[in-house]
């Protein structure tokens, strides 16, 4: 036991809850392949999350942090790092080996927690519940905003302030909210250019 949080603290073990290789369905690498490890652990707690059985990492097998890189890197040398909340975990083991068989290494994270390891891409989605460190802000390539009512538009101009003005910005609408939010975030975008749209796309095709 002793020796498994030793792992996990080190980042040599992680708690993994699934890996896949599939496409990009979501914000600036949309319609991309790619192969991605789920990280479980997250304490950020959106209420509508479509992920809740990541949140314990109890639950989710400590997996080679080695091992997994290396059956990733067989499928694809474009990875995702997701969860959960990624950054819970040290990556500097698992990036530093991606990186030794050529990947590019996206991430997507709520920013909650510092950076670690070797990204090539940041996804920055910011929730309310636990607003991101300055640090990522800094660092975001892409900022996601989950749009699942009309005070999220504001949310978002507010997270875009704090976000360097290099990252690309989105609103995606939150999936069970779809129908309602989708025509708002239409109108909201063509009356606010700098923003786009992203879709949950892989869910549209049926796809992990
Ligand atoms: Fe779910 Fe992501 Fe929110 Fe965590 S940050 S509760 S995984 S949507």
């Amino acid at each position: 036991m002793k020796e498994k949080n030793m792992d996990l603290n080190l980042g040599t073990s992680l708690p993994i809850m699934e890996h896949f290789y599939t496409i990009q369905g979501e914000g600036r690498h949309t319609g991309t392949a790619a192969y991605f490890i789920r990280i479980g652990g997250c304490d950020v707690g959106c209420h509508w999350c479509d992920v809740k059985e990541s949140w314990d990492p109890n639950l989710h097998p400590v997996s080679s942090a080695e091992e997994i890189a290396c059956l990733a890197a067989s499928h694809s040398k474009t990875i995702v790092l997701t969860g959960g909340e990624p950054l819970m975990w040290n990556l500097n083991p698992i990036t530093r080996q991606l990186k030794d068989l050529g990947c590019t290494i996206h991430i997507e994270t709520s920013g909650a927690y510092p950076l670690s390891g070797e990204i090539d891409w940041i996804c920055l989605s910011p929730k309310k519940t636990s607003l991101p460190v300055q640090e990522v802000y800094d660092r975001a390539h892409e900022l996601k905003v989950i749009v699942f009512n009309q005070h999220d538009f504001l949310f978002a101009e507010e997270q875009a302030e704090k976000t360097n003005d290099k990252a690309v910005l989105y609103l995606q609408p939150e999936w069970s909210n779809r129908e309602k939010m989708t025509p708002k975030i239409i109108d909201y975008v063509m009356k606010n250019p700098k923003w786009h749209i992203s879709l949950q796309t892989h869910k549209y095709l049926n796809i992990p």
